[in-house]
């Protein structure tokens, strides 16, 4: 993709134009500010929270997008930023040299420069913007019922559990490192209920990542 600037304002271009520019051309990216009166769609608003895309991924029109970006709903980032001269992908913070590459790029027309380390999610190239969300974040609602587990965890998984509480409540980070049937979902559903854990989930945000993803 490429963008010219008009008016202090980035405009997506469809196709290649010679005056439009490489969005890691751009020294900085204007950023307007949101518009309280601007009806921004909340399907939108509910995709791009918290996340960075790429145009790809999201299911919307780019005139739609244009519009929530100049109404300040959208953010537009570098997928790869510069350093001086050394690259850097902003989605995996990749610096080393040997994990990027160029290709001749159908999307902006020129020799673009991609990551290789995160070629997985979708490729990532100069001429990539990332997508962001820029207005109010989107309520959420706690299910009336939440999944539910009747067991006692062992001494191990009962500490385990309790860390993760305590780390979610202290807003720290923390890794657990368990072994393969070593009760891990048993210990997700302990953290999921624990009461503490529920009070303090309203209207907070965190990440909780774990393999067994039919759990979160
Ligand atoms: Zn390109
Ligand atoms: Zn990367």
């Amino acid at each position: 993709m490429r963008f010219i600037i008009k008016n202090n304002k980035l405009i997506m271009q469809k196709f290649f134009t010679e005056d439009s520019l490489k969005i890691s051309q751009i020294p900085a990216i204007p950023q307007p500010p949101p518009d309280s009166n601007y009806p921004y769609n909340h399907d939108l608003q509910k995709l791009l929270t918290g996340k960075q895309f790429l145009l790809d991924d999201i299911p919307f029109q780019h005139d739609n997008l244009q519009d929530h970006y100049e109404n300040g709903y959208i953010t537009f980032r570098k997928g790869i930023d510069y350093n001086g001269k050394k690259p850097i992908c902003t989605r995996c913070g990749n610096k080393d040299p040997q994990w990027f590459a160029v290709y001749p790029c159908a999307r902006c027309g020129e020799t673009c420069l991609y990551c290789r380390h995160c070629l997985m999610m979708g490729r990532i190239s100069e001429c990539t913007p990332l997508f962001g969300w820029n207005g109010p974040v989107p309520d959420t609602m706690l299910p009336l019922k939440i999944m539910d587990w009747q067991g006692t965890l062992s001494k191990g998984q009962q500490a385990a559990s309790d860390k993760v509480v305590e780390a979610i409540l202290n807003k720290q980070e923390l890794l657990v490192w368990a072994v393969c049937v070593a009760g891990n979902e048993y210990i997700i559903f302990c953290v999921k209920n624990s009461t503490r854990f529920l009070r303090f989930r309203r209207g907070s945000r965190f990440a909780l990542l774990t393999f067994e993803q039919w759990l979160v």
